[in-house]
């Protein structure tokens, strides 16, 4: 570039948080939207563990067959349907890019208010939606298999969304918060917070939960070693 040349037009600056945050709903309540899906997970989780009638220990497998299910779908979904945009689905993808993304940078990952769970937690209609996709499964799991694994595969699918939620907002808490006292949580963040650098985003690190499926398809993102001494 000639040293004279004028600078290219610099590309439209992203909306700044305090514009994202203006478009959450005026009537929103944080708190129905969290304890909400919670409340109904943990109904499920109930329902399903009281109906259940002479466990047999092969049955028990579903718990860990369906977690395995959730986190290829995690990783699947947010890979190809967060950060791709799939036919009908592309205001997922607008949403988390130009939304969670944009309020949240690997740099800034904390809440800033209550109000903005928002911008965190998925759709409030998401519980719903999740146990709706998940009831024709489990009747078509209670028919091929048994109605037990059936409702224990109906328990931890819930369980697990629920624990996605709270998993998420953990990560979305100021780095000094009392709940990086548990064990491992301070690195699941570590994870995550490296998703949230734009650069990293479209390519690494998809798990939220647990990074099963990134370390399965090789998209776990480490720092590369330093050099010199
Ligand atoms: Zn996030
Ligand atoms: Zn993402």
């Amino acid at each position: 570039m000639a040293v004279n040349e004028p600078a290219p037009p610099r590309r439209p600056r992203p909306p700044r948080r305090a514009a994202i945050a203006a478009r959450i709903p005026r009537g929103y309540s944080p708190a129905l939207h969290l304890a909400a899906p919670t409340a109904l997970g943990a109904l499920v989780l109930a329902a399903a563990v009281w109906l259940l009638d002479d466990v047999e220990a092969v049955e028990l497998l579903a718990v860990p067959a369906t977690l395995l299910l959730a986190f290829a779908f995690e990783w699947w979904a947010h890979r190809s349907v967060l950060h791709r945009r799939a036919p009908l689905l592309g205001v997922l993808c607008e949403r988390h890019e130009r939304e969670h993304h944009l309020a949240f940078t690997a740099e800034d990952m904390a809440l800033r208010s209550a109000r903005e769970l928002w911008l965190v937690l998925t759709p409030p209609y998401s519980a719903l939606l999740v146990l709706a996709l998940l009831l024709p499964l489990a009747a078509g799991a209670a028919l091929l298999l048994s109605r037990d694994a059936a409702l224990l595969g109906l328990a931890t699918a819930m369980a697990f969304f629920v624990g996605y939620e709270w998993l998420h907002l953990a990560y979305h808490l100021p780095a000094e918060s009392p709940v990086y006292r548990v064990p491992g949580l301070a690195r699941l963040r570590e994870h995550h917070r490296r998703h949230h650098d734009p650069r990293l985003m479209k390519r690494w690190n998809f798990n939220v939960t647990v990074p099963v499926f990134d370390i399965v398809h090789g998209t776990r993102w480490s720092p590369p070693p330093r050099t010199g001494a």
